[in-house]
């Protein structure tokens, strides 16, 4: 463990890998815009795309501590983390175990991806490690997953996935993006690799698009020599706005997750609500596993609709709350994954996978929560 991680969450938030300000002592980050820096002796090459600028190597540091590793690297969104961090340990013959419920840019990288380069996959059943164990094969390298997952809060055991991955030899990987790392530390169970997009929580302003990823300094120099050749490094600029987003994630998601549980817990009691999904709420299937692997429930939930209100009229009704496809934001959004996410999927698909046509994936943002109660209150009396 690291020094820095002795320090508490909102300090390493506020101060881990600030770039010093030596010249005019300013109270912020300088910001280092060159793309062409000196040639000093063979070891430090600074360009952009080697991740090495001087605000990208200790933004990096701030990643680092907040998962709880010894190293990180930042990307230019979500995407480029996840396929830079599967391909660097995947070769021709190589197998991959995917979690059945994955992000859908996730699933499509690797469905159009995979079979051109002669990787091979297997997805779960579920999100039970019961059927995960009996797709490990000799040649399986990773097994990925995503906790909590998008849009039913389903929960995947950490621990179990660590110890299955230990075992077998294999390395594992998380999609982090939903808990944050206030919410979720997988390293602290043995998860190998912790992935995020830091277009979500980490950005936190909608106003970012940008990748991370948390893990030894071993594995994420073998990370790193695969993403020097995709080039998905970040732009300094956005290296700078993202490291003053992450000040206040602590402060941020903390707000959003309190505000959650109260959602969830006004939803589960309206009577025009069928059901909700979250984490917090002892009506979910996982709510043990969930109290046993995260600091917080995360502010993620969903909820359905009662059957005969529309989910498009309900959301276009909403004032406060915006209809969004993309979530985390410190604005609370909504979504309706059967006409957005899902929708290219025949409604029998949707079904098995347990979205209904009134489905709303809700992001909580930090409003007051009284504000956004009453937003669904009116949006709910004017849809039916
Ligand atoms: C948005 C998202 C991604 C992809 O991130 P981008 O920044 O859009 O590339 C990956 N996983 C999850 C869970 C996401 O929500």
């Amino acid at each position: 463990m690291k020094e820095t991680n002795k320090l508490g969450i909102n300090t390493i938030c506020v101060h881990t890998g600030e770039v010093k300000d030596v010249q005019f002592k300013g109270a912020v980050s300088p910001l280092y815009m060159s793309t062409s820096y000196a040639f000093d002796g063979v070891d430090v090459k600074r360009y952009p795309r080697y991740f090495n600028t001087p605000n990208q190597e200790m933004l990096c540091e701030k990643i680092a501590a907040l998962e709880n590793t010894e190293d990180g690297l930042i990307f230019g969104s979500g995407m480029a983390a996840i396929s830079a961090a599967l391909f660097a340990f995947l070769k021709t013959g190589d197998h991959v175990i995917i979690q059945q419920v994955i992000y859908g840019g996730t699933y499509n990288f690797i469905v159009q991806e995979f079979e051109k380069y002669g990787i091979e996959y297997s997805f779960t059943e579920s999100d039970n490690i019961e059927d995960f164990i009996p797709l490990v094969k000799e040649n399986t390298k990773i097994i990925y997953i995503e906790s909590p997952s998008n849009p039913l809060l389903g929960i995947t055991d950490m621990q179990a996935i660590a110890n299955l991955a230990k075992a077998n030899h294999c390395i594992s990987m998380i999609d982090n993006t939903f808990a944050s790392p206030i919410n979720q530390n997988p390293a602290d169970f043995g998860i190998d690799i912790v992935l995020h997009s830091a277009t979500k929580y980490m950005g936190g302003h909608s106003d970012i698009s940008a990748g991370a990823i948390a893990a030894t300094k071993e594995h994420i120099a073998q990370i790193w020599k695969t993403a020097i050749n995709f080039g998905g490094n970040l732009s300094d600029q956005t290296v700078w706005l993202l490291e003053r987003s992450l000040k206040t994630l602590n402060l941020r998601v903390k707000e959003q997750t309190k505000n959650a549980q109260k959602m969830a817990e006004y939803l589960e009691k309206n009577a025009n609500i069928d059901r909700v999904y979250y984490p917090g709420l002892k009506s979910h299937a996982d709510y043990e596993l969930a109290k046993r692997q995260m600091k917080g429930f995360g502010a993620m939930l969903s909820f359905e609709l009662k059957e005969g209100i529309d989910a498009m009229a309900f959301q276009n009704n909403l004032q406060l709350i915006k209809p969004s496809m993309s979530l985390a934001g410190l604005e609370s959004t909504t979504v309706s994954p059967a006409q957005t996410t899902h929708a290219l999927l025949t409604e029998e698909q949707r079904l098995e996978r347990g979205i209904k046509d009134g489905l709303i994936r809700f992001s909580v943002g930090i409003e007051d929560a009284n504000d956004l109660i009453k937003d669904i209150e009116q949006a709910i009396k004017k849809t039916i």
